[in-house]
């Protein structure tokens, strides 16, 4: 059996040569003699690990001096209510549009700990496109404003950033960090979990403006304070060593690749190669508005729902996995993450002619 071009929405396909250089070193690291599991994270090699692999995704990422790079854990859910925890006092209100079913869940678990407020929402339009930015009603004393620049589930992407004045804007990049350059100085936090452009699930890696770290509104445990992280260079008790690797392996192997620009280039082609078939084949259908359309996850439907497992046991039978619709949703969903290379789109998309043209 070989391996399936696989279109997981997360966690997700990791490039190839990563898994292959891990498995490799997997019983004895650089001069380690033991794994990079079975050594101490406050020694010399894993410091100077975890520093590089720091320094690797600053220089993808072009991020300014004024920022702090966190390795955490915990999930990006976890998160939801660390952000308002770290930013806000639990009487003040924080803004947060939302765009998808993340934001939603963003909201959620924000509320028990500051006014989580919606301030633009696309629900009522089934999430078809991202709300517009002239709609959205700010409030200019938010502790912060917060969104969801990639929705995984529904396939909806903002393809600029909003401008929201002087409340810091707090960004849940999941699916998409990396994917493209990006101003990192116009957030006030970026975060994402590892699983999707990163990594392995576990990892969770925030970009925090320093100035925000100096906000104490409220007493909070120190593991939940992203200030002692930053203190401690996430060293405050043991991290995901593992996970933080791997995403070390990831940032080299973009670095090898040209970086984000030329990622950009290639995640566009291969989501222009999908959305071109969707929309002429006159046989499959992306609801969302063209200008709002992720270039990660693809999400499609076959004209009737019938046809589903049929064609998810044909995919499987070509060698194409992960392609089964959120639950939410149902229909199908093509996750479209850097490691996915053109050449699976491409077979894919081969995949995908050759069934309508059989059942259509
Ligand atoms: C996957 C995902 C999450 C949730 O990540 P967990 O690690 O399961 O907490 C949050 N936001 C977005 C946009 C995601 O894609």
């Amino acid at each position: 059996m070989t391996r399936a071009y696989n279109f997981s929405a997360g966690p997700a396909a990791l490039p190839e040569p990563v898994l292959r250089q891990a498995q490799q070193e997997l019983l004895e690291w650089g001069s380690a003699r033991a794994s990079v599991m079975e050594i101490s994270h406050r020694g010399a090699a894993f410091m100077a690990m975890a520093a590089e692999a720091e320094q690797d995704l600053r220089d993808l990422l072009a991020i300014p001096a004024n920022y702090r790079v966190l390795f955490m854990q915990g999930g990006a859910t976890q998160h939801f209510a660390q952000i308002p925890m770290n930013l806000a006092r639990q009487e003040q209100s924080a803004d947060y549009v939302i765009s998808g079913a993340w934001g939603e869940k963003a909201r959620a678990e924000a509320a028990p700990h500051v006014r989580a407020r919606i301030c633009a929402s696309s629900a009522a339009g089934g999430f078809r496109d991202v709300p517009a930015t002239a709609d959205w009603k700010l409030d200019p004393q938010a502790a912060y404003v917060h969104y969801t620049t990639n929705e995984t589930i529904h396939g909806v992407q903002f393809h600029a950033i909003p401008d929201v004045g002087e409340v810091p804007l707090v960004a849940d990049m999941s699916s998409d960090i990396l994917s493209a350059p990006i101003d990192v100085s116009r957030f006030g936090i970026i975060y994402a979990g590892a699983q999707k452009n990163i990594g392995a699930s576990g990892l969770v890696i925030l970009i925090v403006r320093e100035d925000l770290l100096e906000r104490h509104p409220r007493p909070i445990a120190r593991i939940f304070r992203y200030a002692e992280h930053a203190k401690a260079d996430s060293l405050f008790n043991t991290p995901n060593t593992f996970g933080w690797y791997l995403s070390a392996l990831v940032f080299k192997w973009l670095k090898g690749e040209g970086g984000l620009a030329a990622i950009e280039a290639r995640n566009r082609r291969k989501a222009e190669l999908l959305y071109t078939l969707i929309d002429e084949s006159g046989f499959y259908s992306n609801p969302v508005s063209a200008d709002s359309r992720s270039r990660m996850n693809v999400p499609f439907f076959l004209p009737n729902a019938a046809l589903d497992s049929l064609f998810l046991q044909e995919a499987d039978a070509a060698n194409l996995v992960g392609l089964k619709g959120h639950r939410v949703l149902g229909g199908m969903r093509a996750s479209i993450y850097n490691a996915t290379s053109l050449q699976a789109v491409e077979v894919l998309a081969d995949f995908m002619r050759d069934f309508a043209r059989r059942h259509g």
